[in-house]
């Protein structure tokens, strides 16, 4: 078990051994002297993306930071670190710890204002009857930079709709939506494609990969597509194949591999060309609870230690539970949020499953009223 107290002792121990200050430390790896203050205190745990940062300055594996003290046994260690990397994903995963890095978090990537989408569905022949859905009903929030925001709703509650909007696959009836600033409303059909290229990730339920290519090169498709020469995209493939642990599979087809193996290189090829924001529709949908969870413990390493911003949609409440911030659909409208702060996942689930019943009970009154 890691021990916080033992572990920055450590830290500030290797820190005199160097002859730095806290706030020399701090300056180093461009935080806050408190940050460093606090860990030294075992208050606070390094942010994630700040533990290579902070074990390279220090001189020290992985293995050696979380254990709180030096370990000789050379080959042991690339192993273990693997493995701790590991545990450390799994556990900041379960209880994230509270930034202390000067985070980017305030950064908008996606801004959905007043969205509208109204589907005049065609009934040629069907009479005059209105079949106009008011699929989304004037939808406004934000994604901030490195977050994973869940969206939750029955079925028809226009999730997909949105999402779609998102994608540039389909354009709003009013509203705008930004992405890093660009009101992509505006985009021509014809640069849509373009658009979605340089700018999102996509992970979706099913027909996610090519079963005509390689995992491989379907990892290094959006790269290709990008004309990043030939001589980058190999060690870019390499990387985040390694660390989603798909690196001994590159060379089969998808139908070889099992359905979280896919799904796991789905996000591989959703991250590969760093895109602004990564759009999941039911990404776990199609698997069993022990591939959902890793690949919901993959979704959440790449909002951790890739800076990714992830807008998920699910009707599952333990995929929920990973998520930063729950908005709730019902009816085309957004009902409710709900962020997860610093509350744990078991903590995160209940409050989800108590926000669906309120809403639950909510339609039920408005039910009661318009029937007497
Ligand atoms: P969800 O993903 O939450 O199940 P959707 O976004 O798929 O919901 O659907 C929202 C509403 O819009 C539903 O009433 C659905 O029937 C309607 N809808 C979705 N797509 C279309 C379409 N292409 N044409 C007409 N109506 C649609
Ligand atoms: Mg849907």
């Amino acid at each position: 078990m890691m021990d916080q107290v033992r572990i920055g002792a450590f830290i500030a121990a290797r820190r005199k051994a160097k002859g730095w200050t806290q706030s020399q430390l701090a300056e180093k790896l461009e935080i806050t002297d408190k940050a460093v203050s606090k860990w030294e205190t075992g208050r606070s745990m390094p942010d994630l993306s700040l533990f290579m940062p902070l074990c390279t300055l220090l001189e020290v594996t992985l293995n050696e930071l979380f254990a709180g003290e030096c370990i000789a046994e050379e080959t042991l260690r690339a192993k273990a670190d693997e493995v701790l990397m590991d545990v450390i994903t799994n556990w900041l995963g379960r209880d994230p710890q509270e930034s202390t890095a000067c985070d980017p978090a305030s950064q908008t990537v996606l801004d959905v204002e007043n969205v509208s989408k109204l589907y005049e569905t065609a009934s040629a022949g069907h009479g005059t009857e209105d079949n106009a859905v008011l699929a989304v009903n004037n939808v406004s929030f934000q994604i901030a930079h490195g977050s994973l925001v869940g969206i939750m709703g029955a079925s028809g509650s226009g999730k997909t709709t949105l999402l779609q909007l998102i994608a540039t696959i389909d354009k709003p009836t009013s509203g705008a939506i930004r992405i890093s600033g660009q009101n992509i409303v505006d985009i021509p059909d014809e640069a849509a494609a373009e658009f979605r290229r340089s700018h999102l990730g996509f992970v979706f339920q099913e027909y996610n990969l090519l079963e005509t290519l390689t995992l491989y090169e379907n990892i290094a498709l959006p790269l290709t597509m990008k004309s990043v020469p030939k001589e980058n995209i190999h060690p870019m493939v390499q990387r985040i194949s390694e660390k989603l642990d798909i690196s001994a599979i590159l060379d089969k087809y998808p139908y070889e591999v099992s359905g979280g193996q896919r799904q796991r290189c789905a996000c591989a090829r959703a991250i590969v060309a760093d895109p602004d924001i990564i759009l999941a529709d039911e990404p776990t949908g199609a698997l069993d609870s022990h591939a959902a969870r890793q690949l919901l413990d993959t979704l959440s390493m790449l909002c951790r230690e890739y800076g990714a911003t992830i807008l998920m949609v699910t009707h599952d409440v333990m995929a929920a539970s990973y998520c930063d911030r729950i908005l709730f659909m019902k009816d085309g409208e957004i009902k409710a949020a709900l962020d997860r702060e610093q509350k744990n996942k078991q903590t995160f689930f209940a409050d989800i499953l108590k926000k669906i019943e309120w809403i639950e009970g909510e339609s039920h009154a408005v039910l009661e009223i318009v029937n007497p």
